[in-house]
């Protein structure tokens, strides 16, 4: 369903979206063209078929594996701000699997550059803001986590603010994360984790322990009416991924999403896309997922996009003049 154009003229940020994830078949076979590798979009596309949440994190791997080197990965954050654009997406805060890239014994500080590139020429030719989240693979160790965390210190000068884990919760539990924590922390950079998306509640009191200030997905929080009541209260900003959630299986049906039970609960709620390259959907959508599945008025979706930039790991007065654009749209432009 198209959104409305209340929904697209919305001014919005995005705060949970993966750059790896947010590559389409079309630029992967394009990626894939670059390395002398020929190919048909139908061959790409299988690559975006998975089942379940392990098939997913398996097929999220092997999109990485058509990144070679920094000009790759200009390409893919000039294509995602380009994206972000047309969804008028005005700051995006963007996880990089800086975990992966170490994994595949890959030159970081090199790619950064390419990522670097990306952003600028993206600012300057669609004036959208955009920040950088490391994100570390939780299965691969609190080690590994401690060296992405330790990358991301060195380059907080240069747009990196925050860090995160994201993966299989299952495998990694929150706690083994505690140190490398302690130490981004101590380092100044901004605290996210996934947590409870497919894990239960245990998982996302574990990430409030790491003292996180944003959970990813928290899926699960409903199960625990304790949890929800802590996360209302200390107005824990959660990033619902509703299309994500059913596309991996951690939600079976869309009915089953607890989105408008934590909205009417007071958690401060905010819609995010994930990997929209490889969910085929963009924030538009989810915003008008919302609308049409769980009767957000557009007044509910401005407090939702409101809600996107107070979250965010911006500056006050950044903020500020976010949110006087966001105040700009009329609230009665509805279709
Ligand atoms: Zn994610």
């Amino acid at each position: 369903m198209a959104a409305t154009s209340f929904i697209r003229s919305l001014a919005k940020a995005e705060l949970h979206l993966h750059l790896e994830g947010s590559i389409t078949p079309a630029t992967l076979l394009e990626l894939r063209e670059r390395q002398g590798k020929p190919g048909t979009l139908a061959e790409v596309e299988c690559l975006y078929r998975y089942g379940d949440f392990i098939g997913f994190l398996m097929a999220f791997k092997a999109v990485t594996e058509d990144l070679h080197d920094a000009d790759d990965y200009e390409l893919i954050t000039y294509r995602l701000l380009e994206q972000l654009k047309r969804e008028n997406v005005l700051h995006a805060e963007v996880y990089v699997s800086v975990g992966v890239c170490l994994w595949r014994k890959q030159d970081f500080f090199s790619i950064f550059e390419g990522l670097e590139r990306g952003r600028k020429r993206g600012e300057q030719d669609f004036g959208v803001s955009l920040l950088w989240i490391f994100d570390a693979v939780r299965q691969f160790g609190p080690g590994r986590a401690q060296e992405v965390f330790e990358i991301a210190a060195s380059l907080r000068h240069r747009k990196v603010v925050g860090v995160g884990i994201g993966g299989d919760e299952q495998k990694a539990p929150p706690e083994l994360f505690r140190a490398a924590y302690a130490y981004a922390a101590g380092q100044g950079l901004r605290l996210t984790a996934h947590a409870g998306e497919n894990a239960g509640a245990e998982s996302i009191w574990g990430a409030l322990n790491l003292g996180v200030e944003r959970i990813g997905h928290a899926l699960t929080a409903y199960h625990d009416p304790e949890l929800v009541e802590e996360l209302a209260k200390r107005q824990i900003p959660v990033e619902a991924c509703l299309t994500s959630n059913l596309r991996t299986g951690c939600c079976a049906r869309i009915a089953d999403h607890p989105l408008r039970q934590y909205f009417d609960q007071g958690l401060m709620l905010t819609l995010n896309t994930d990997d929209p390259g490889m969910f085929h959907t963009s924030l538009t959508a989810e915003y008008q997922l919302a609308q049409t599945q769980f009767a957000f008025s557009n007044e509910h979706l401005r407090e939702l996009a409101r809600n996107s930039f107070e979250a965010s790991f911006l500056g006050a007065e950044s903020k500020l003049q976010f949110l006087n654009l966001l105040d700009a749209v009329p609230l009665r432009n509805s279709n």
